[in-house]
């Protein structure tokens, strides 16, 4: 535990006066501006007080993996600090944990956190489990070189000044006990709402949450909680056993570690209200006067234009940007080509982007040297000067790598250009000037390269190439410079350049001539068993017809990826596309859509085989013109609410997505899937009526020989995540049809 307080900051720079330092270059005349969530505008920094610039960041609650999402703030926290302490000011930086003590024992039982039940069922304490993710956060941090926070306090360790500050609060008549539990009383302090210019949560205010009978008022907040039956961490406090809230946890935190005052807070935008909203009232009531100067708040990380949470499925953790074969300082790149406070869409696409500018940049000091002249320097003063301009003004790091490019690319000497580099990358942190790395290649790869150069030397080209395309074929790059052959392996991230982020990635041939009958779409997200299963049973019952199999890796997480490129491989009608992650299965789909060449399109689910010549009997169905989908499963319904599997060969409301066929030249008129379906239910349901909206039927045919096997995407997402998904989509799809009861078959007359 000490050894994690308390650490000292990596490269210990601390100048021991205020004021910027004598050989800071042109930092001297950089005035740093922040962008203050209280004002709402930008300010010049000033320390509130001699002494080191106090910081307090919000951190992580350790009962996971931080998601990269989560990282994103750090690193905004982590450059505020750099820029700081580049600046000449000392900093004093905490970062609290939030352990266990605030884990809600109702939200276990319910399951909700499937990691920390698992733990807990292992028989790990809630201690244990807090204990493991802290390690890893701080492991996270530390391969993002953040520096470590100079204490990171734990919540947990924290609980009596916590009671103490509320025992404050009640004795100064701002808060007040009501069944064992303590709220802080909004109404008692009237600048309650001046950091959000919300007093109240949309949620509450909506009034879906159940009142709770022991406030005094809703908007009231708890500070203390009493313990339910059968919690594991409990403390004593004067108003009985019980934990404390969220909210007072920071205000405590951060009195105990930087005193009543405090310079900057940081925190995600999601932290302004109610969290930051309750530390001010608390803390400014407890000590009568301001407590925090400058509140700086970073934007969220999205992912296909949704917030990483870990309740939306889709997060990504630094262990999953690490088996794509990522260095993580691209990730850190990544977040400094957007400014803190706009939104960042994360995609794979864009994180090779980064990683492909950081190897360049990198390799632009290794370029030969130029002489340094008097010209030379005072142009890379120059730059310098912009560059340290940039990042003084609100931390504009976009602004920032843009001079460190244009230095990288400029005539400038490569001394100079080291050097200024190495000035940036102390705030920037991006290991700019490393030491030449030369990665140990396999025995018969040095033994080629050695055998290559003595017939270059012999000028005996022809089979010297030869050699190179061989050693090209196992994955290395080879560069021939004056000073001789550099081979390095070719790292993972660009082997899988080919893969897709979004199905626009894919060119679309629709309005193309179809050239083949059939074009048969299978997307897999998980299941490898499943998916091969299914592609084979086409492969045996697709017969003579002229056909390809397009299938669809969504973002597979195992080796199923690279097992498909044998399936691929081994048949010349297979068509493999790679998506870099999870596109949501709309847009998987839509990637077969766009792709087709048949005439025939069939979107089968991986839990389908077919078990006899689908394809024959298809034919005759989608060449009648009135109908526009054929399924072998499909629904009715009455109210457009609630559906019943249809029963019989003939008319349904709905084909379901088990297996759903159509001409390719009804996409012309009706469109590609809606991607905003993520999760596959009711998706099928919206094609459908999509297709009778447009005047065609929509047809089953239950004599198709097709068996339905278990559904991974159904059986492997967790209950409530797929009744939370399900749920969603069911709105989004009665929104878009809800009226259109004409539509359905028993309302015809
Ligand atoms: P939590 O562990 O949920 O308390 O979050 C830790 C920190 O990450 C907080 O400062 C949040 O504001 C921040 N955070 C959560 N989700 C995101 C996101 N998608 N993008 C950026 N920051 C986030
Ligand atoms: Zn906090």
């Amino acid at each position: 535990m000490a050894s994690m307080a308390e650490r000292s900051a990596k490269g210990g720079r601390a100048p021991s006066r205020r004021r910027p330092r004598a050989d800071a270059g042109s930092r001297k005349q950089a005035v740093l501006s922040l962008h203050n969530t209280l004002t709402g505008s930008k300010e010049p920094f000033a320390p509130l007080e001699p002494g080191p610039v106090k910081i307090y960041t919000c951190g992580p609650t350790v009962y996971r993996h931080a998601h990269i999402g989560n990282l994103r703030t750090y690193l905004i926290a982590d450059w505020l600090r750099r820029l700081l302490e580049t600046s000449g000011y000392r900093v004093r930086h905490v970062k609290n944990i939030t352990d266990v003590g605030h884990m809600r024992q109702e939200m276990l039982e319910r399951g909700e956190d499937k990691v920390i039940a698992a733990a807990l069922a292992e028989g790990k304490t809630p201690s244990e489990i807090a204990r493991f993710y802290t390690t890893a956060f701080l492991e996270d941090e530390k391969k993002l070189n953040i520096l470590p926070a100079h204490v990171f306090p734990r919540a947990s360790e924290t609980v009596e000044e916590m009671v103490e500050m509320t025992r404050t609060l009640v004795e100064k008549e701002f808060a007040y006990e009501s069944g064992g539990n303590v709220y802080f009383a909004v109404d008692s302090f009237p600048e309650y709402g001046k950091l959000s210019g919300q007093v109240i949560s949309g949620l509450e205010e909506g009034g879906r949450v159940q009142a709770d009978p022991l406030k005094r008022d809703q908007r009231d907040f708890a500070l203390w909680k009493a313990a339910e039956p059968g919690r594991a961490l409990v403390w004593p406090s004067p108003w009985g056993d019980g934990f404390p809230g969220w909210h007072i946890e920071c205000s405590a935190m951060a009195a105990k570690h930087l005193g009543p005052r405090i310079d900057i807070h940081t925190g995600g935008v999601d932290n302004i209200f109610p969290h930051h909203e309750d530390e001010i009232a608390q803390s400014e009531a407890a000590f009568g006067h301001r407590h925090v100067n400058y509140w700086l708040h970073g934007q969220h990380l999205l992912v296909d234009g949704v917030k990483m949470a870990k309740s939306s499925g889709n997060t990504y953790t630094l262990s999953n940007l690490e088996a794509r074969g990522f260095e993580l300082l691209a990730f850190r790149y990544l977040c400094a080509t957007v400014h803190y406070r706009a939104r960042m869409n994360f995609t794979f696409a864009s994180l090779r982007a980064a990683q492909l500018a950081l190897c360049r940049l990198r390799l632009k000091l290794s370029e030969p040297g130029g002489r340094v002249t008097k010209t030379a320097r005072a142009e890379g003063e120059r730059q310098r000067r912009r560059f340290w301009a940039a990042a003084a003004d609100d931390l504009n790091l976009p602004r920032a790598l843009a001079i460190v490019w244009q230095v990288g690319r400029s005539r400038l000497p490569t001394p100079i250009k080291r050097e200024l580099l190495m000035d940036f990358d102390r705030l920037l942190g991006l290991d700019l000037v490393q030491p030449a790395r030369q990665p140990k290649l396999p025995q018969d790869i040095q033994r080629m390269v050695r055998e290559r150069a003595h017939l270059r030397q012999a000028s005996d080209y022809p089979p010297a190439d030869e050699i190179r395309e061989k050693v090209i074929s196992q994955d290395m790059e080879v560069r021939d410079t004056r000073s001789g052959t550099v081979v390095v392996p070719v790292p993972e991230w660009a082997r899988r350049q080919e893969a897709i982020s979004t199905s626009g990635d894919v060119e679309s041939l629709l309005d193309g001539t179809p050239d083949l009958d059939f074009t048969i779409g299978v997307v897999a997200h998980q299941g490898c068993k499943e998916m091969e299963r299914c592609v084979s049973s086409v492969q045996r019952w697709l017969g003579s017809q002229r056909a390809e199999i397009i299938v669809v890796d969504n973002g597979f997480n195992d080796d199923c990826g690279h097992h498909l490129d044998h399936v691929a491989e081994d048949d010349p009608k297979v068509r493999v596309f790679h998506a870099d992650h999870f596109l949501g299965s709309a847009a998987g789909r839509n990637v077969c859509l766009r792709q087709a060449r048949g005439r025939y399109v069939l979107l089968i689910d991986t839990s389908v085989e077919a078990t006899g010549d689908v394809f024959s009997r298809l034919r005759p169905l989608l060449d009648d013109a009135t109908i526009g989908v054929v399924g072998r499963w499909g629904v009715m319904t009455h109210d457009i609410r609630s559906f019943d599997e249809a029963t019989g060969t003939g008319d349904v409301d709905a084909v379901e997505g088990y297996m759903m066929a159509f001409r390719r030249e009804i996409l012309r008129e009706i469109g590609l899937l809606d991607e905003k379906y993520r999760f596959y239910r009711h998706m099928d349901l919206d094609f459908s009526f999509a297709v009778r909206s447009r005047g065609y039927r929509a047809v089953v045919d239950t004599e198709l020989p097709l068996k339905r096997h278990r559904h991974v995407d159904w059986e492997e997402t967790p209950p409530e995540e797929r009744e939370r998904l399900s749920k969603r989509n069911f709105y989004r799809f009665l929104h878009k049809w809800g009226d259109r009861k004409d539509l359905i078959i028993s309302a015809r007359p």
